[in-house]
């Protein structure tokens, strides 16, 4: 019988994936401000729990897509004695793998699984229902996350142990800032000495230096000024916080991702917490003296 799936956090990115999931599964959603959600359940159909028990109570599989893993540890504790043997949490929030343990350990204590599930492929992905999911975790859980996922995504691959879908997703944003960062302050000193912006992408792009951002972010955000907002900058800090620790942890050398994280949270303190992550690039045309375009 297909699951009943409560959804938690109708952000930038889980509002989408809610979507897909209440097209295929009976849902009933919460969210903080309790507003979003009687929104949401309206024009989706979906039903609303107005408290975290409530939804937890009667959901088989719960999925949470939260800014960080201390707001997910937070959430499932509210959850209390409402969790019970058997139930799912799939966590498509981009964590923090010790912390996705700790939350794992202490569902395990209730005879609940835990399967770490972050999402990329931003919120137009996310609108498609062709994210790529990250799954940490162990069968039979495993098997029950991939059937509610599938809802979204384009792709699911189960990766290794609870945390290590998060660890990848970390180094994946991680190389998403380097990416940036690099292609931000190369273009600011190529437009300086004269060359637009669209004609350096043109050659970058059919050439070994191209990536994400500059075949799409840089020309349709940074170039276009339109500056849109959809992953905020903070998120994109925490998650390369959350990969230099990694590294850290691991013993592997971090001066490229070091010098980026710090790059990062100087431009969140510069910009704000509600300012996109490709917002990073003003920041390095304030330096330079030059707009990217
Ligand atoms: P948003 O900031 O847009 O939304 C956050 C959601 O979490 C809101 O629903 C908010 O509720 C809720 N929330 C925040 N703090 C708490 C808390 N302490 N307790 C309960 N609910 C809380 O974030 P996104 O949707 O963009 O991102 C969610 C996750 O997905 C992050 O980990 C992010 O890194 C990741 N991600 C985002 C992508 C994107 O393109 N946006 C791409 C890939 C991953 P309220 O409505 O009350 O504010």
């Amino acid at each position: 019988m297909a699951p009943q799936v409560g959804f938690i956090g109708l952000g930038a990115i889980g509002s989408p994936m809610a979507v897909h999931v209440a097209r295929e599964f009976e849902t009933t959603v919460w969210n903080r401000t309790l507003e979003r959600a009687w929104k949401f359940g309206e024009q989706q159909g979906a039903a609303v729990a107005e408290t975290v028990p409530q939804l937890v109570e009667w959901a088989d599989v719960v999925i949470t897509c939260l800014p960080t893993s201390t707001d997910v540890r937070e959430v499932v504790e509210q959850g209390g004695e409402s969790w019970s043997e058997g139930q799912l949490l799939v966590d498509a929030t981009s964590g923090d793998p010790a912390a996705s343990r700790a939350i794992a350990e202490w569902l395990a204590g209730k005879g609940a699984g835990f399967v770490d599930a972050p999402v990329s492929g931003g919120t137009s992905g996310a609108e498609a229902g062709e994210l790529t999911v990250m799954l940490g975790g162990e069968e039979p859980w495993i098997a029950a996350a991939s059937e509610v996922v599938a809802a979204f995504a384009g792709k699911v691959v189960h990766v290794g142990p609870v945390g290590t879908g998060h660890a990848l997703k970390a180094i994946n944003n991680a190389l998403l800032g380097v990416n940036i960062q690099a292609a931000g302050e190369g273009l600011a000193a190529l437009v300086k000495l004269g060359v637009p912006a669209g004609r350096a992408l043109e050659v970058i792009n059919a050439s070994s230096g191209r990536s994400n951002v500059t075949e799409n972010l840089i020309p349709e955000r940074v170039v276009s000024r339109a500056w849109p907002r959809t992953f905020r900058l903070a998120l994109l800090d925490k998650d390369i916080g959350i990969a230099l620790k990694v590294l850290q942890d691991t013993g592997v050398p971090s001066d490229v991702i070091g010098v980026t994280k710090r790059v990062f949270g100087a431009g969140r303190e510069a910009l704000g917490e509600e300012a996109d992550h490709v917002e990073l690039i003003k920041e390095i045309e304030r330096a330079a003296g030059v707009e990217i375009r």
